[in-house]
């Protein structure tokens, strides 16, 4: 088994997630079976009940996984589907360790770090590993983290492993200063590293510009790392053109002399990609409207699935972030907007916001996207300003609303108390013939990742279609409303699942690419008023 262990040093949020992702898409792109694992050293047993604020998007894999966003950015870079097996925490060595002890399986002897949850790291290594050529594992956080010493420990330990081919990666940093490139952190992150007995083999050295000759023989002197081995990764404008940047200094050459590979060649599929990414033809202005909009990688998946529309189809996408609790004051934010996502989100912060945009989105005809919460403020803002029920909610933030039209459902209510209500994963949508969906999807069946707890009401269905609403798409005892669109107006629609997850380069979110293209007839329309005016 072949692995390549990828930290990070001297600071946090070098793109080491993005570094990890190009390599994987090299490697697989030249034949090799190729996964990825994430190893978050923190406690949390998983990413479900972190605040985006601190961490940015939890990403919802197929089998209901709520992981680190890095499991987003290879699922798209290797255009695969992981496993929750892929994303390691310390929670769960931790939880399976002291399962074990109790169970007594470790037949009386002291529980300790190094063996028992360095084995347990090792195994769980090798269980997502298995039936792979290579596996990536990118560990979170920086080199000196107490909290990722047992990780490391165990990664050392497996060098020595005679089954196991193992190399290490590390991304630093070299600040500028006085217009000269700066190594010095570089040195001492290396040493921090070598102090617990891992050498790198490659060094990934994020700039602002590319790494001049002088920084990169200076480097290598001071670290042992073959010249070769020193990757500038330069900042560039978006993630997709990583892969080529290293590949034109010869990484998989260099990975495959390490490894005693033999020649292969890259299938490059990003080539047109990327060419649209540099030269888009056309531009459209979409807002973002949500409560996180200070950290944009809350909402990283939208991102992306706007990136995979422009490299697939030459129209670049501006975002322009809107918080939602401006829209109570003033719609002047959107003013300027040629369309309108609300992505999903939880808690009542920010909701009447998000009302205000579903209405004028819907009102005066600007494309809309409404995803999982998107979808319910769509419900409730047509509940209250077409069906008229005043204060009309979801009982998630208001639990005594007259009008309940997002609620649980009862079998739902049934099981609260014991706390398993969430609909996690990848679910089966049926969508109804001759619906904008149909038209979109061009299938009666499909596949997408859900987060949620709540649903429409069943008891106001019929309401919302004697008024003009038709839910094209449910699931597969049609309980619950899936896909939610207007009679008379087909630029707008709202998805209760997450269609951002599933969102791939070659094949980008279809209502995402739906949406986008009624952005850009909308923008177009604007222009073409404006001539004739
Ligand atoms: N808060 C809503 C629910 O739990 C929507 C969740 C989401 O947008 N991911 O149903």
């Amino acid at each position: 088994m072949h692995y390549i262990v990828i930290t990070g040093g001297v600071i946090s949020g070098l793109g080491k997630g993005t570094i990890t992702s190009s390599l994987s898409y090299l490697l697989k792109n030249s034949g090799f079976r190729v996964t990825n694992i994430k190893i978050d050293p923190y406690l949390n047993y998983d990413a479900g009940t972190m605040n985006p604020y601190q961490h940015g998007e939890v990403f919802v894999l197929n089998d209901g996984g709520e992981v680190d966003l890095d499991l987003g950015n290879y699922e798209r870079f290797l255009d695969t589907d992981l496993t929750s097996d892929n994303n390691i925490t310390t929670g769960k060595i931790y939880k399976e360790v002291i399962e074990k002890e109790r169970r007594g399986d470790y037949l009386g002897s002291t529980v300790q770090i190094i063996p028992h949850i360095t084995n347990e790291i090792k195994n769980r290594i090798k269980k997502a590993a298995k039936g792979y050529d290579i596996a990536l594992i990118e560990v979170g956080g920086t080199v000196g983290d107490i909290e990722s010493m047992p990780f490391l420990e165990a990664l050392r330990q497996m060098k020595g492993d005679k089954d196991n081919d193992i190399i290490f990666g590390h991304v630093t940093l070299i600040p500028e200063s006085g217009g000269e490139q700066k190594t010095k952190p570089t040195q001492h992150s290396v040493k921090e590293l070598r102090s617990i007995g891992i050498q790198p083999d490659i060094l990934f050295c994020r700039s602002g510009k590319k790494l001049n000759e002088e920084a990169r023989k200076k480097i290598s002197l001071f670290t042992d790392v073959s010249e070769n081995g020193i990757v500038s990764v330069y900042n560039v404008n978006n993630v997709y053109m990583v892969p080529e940047l290293m590949e034109k200094q010869n990484i998989l050459g260099y990975v495959r002399d390490l490894f005693n590979f033999d020649d292969h060649t890259l299938d490059y599929t990003f080539k047109n990609f990327v060419e649209n990414i540099k030269n888009p033809k056309e531009t459209v202005t979409v807002a973002i409207v949500g409560k996180y909009i200070d950290m944009e990688d809350a909402y990283i998946s939208h991102k992306e699935a706007f990136s995979h529309i422009t490299g697939n189809t030459g129209i670049a996408v501006n975002i322009k972030w809107v918080n939602s609790d401006n829209l109570v004051k003033s719609v002047e934010d959107l003013k300027d907007v040629d369309g309108i996502l609300i992505p999903g989100g939880f808690g009542y912060r920010g909701v009447e916001g998000k009302i205000i945009a579903g209405k004028y989105a819907r009102e005066n005809k600007i494309p809309y996207l409404g995803i999982c919460l998107g979808f319910q403020v769509s419900v409730i803002e047509i509940a209250r300003n077409v069906l008229n029920l005043e204060k009309a909610n979801s009982t998630e933030f208001d639990e005594n609303t007259g009008y309940p039209v997002i609620a649980l459902l009862p079998e739902q209510e049934k099981i609260k108390d014991l706390g398993g209500t969430m609909r996690l994963g990848s679910k089966k949508v049926l969508i109804k013939k001759d619906t904008l969906a149909y038209k979109i999807y061009n299938k009666d069946t499909i596949y997408e990742r859900h987060r949620h707890r709540f649903e429409v009401n069943p008891e106001y269905i019929n309401r919302f279609e004697k008024s003009g609403v038709i839910f094209s798409g449910t699931d597969d005892e049609k309980l619950r409303m899936e896909i939610l669109e207007l009679r008379d107006n087909d630029n707008y629609i709202a998805t209760q699942y997450h269609a951002e997850f599933t969102s791939r380069p070659l094949n980008p979110s279809k209502v995402h690419l739906y949406f986008i293209k009624k952005s850009l007839e909308y923008k177009r329309g604007k222009i073409y008023e404006r001539s004739i005016e």
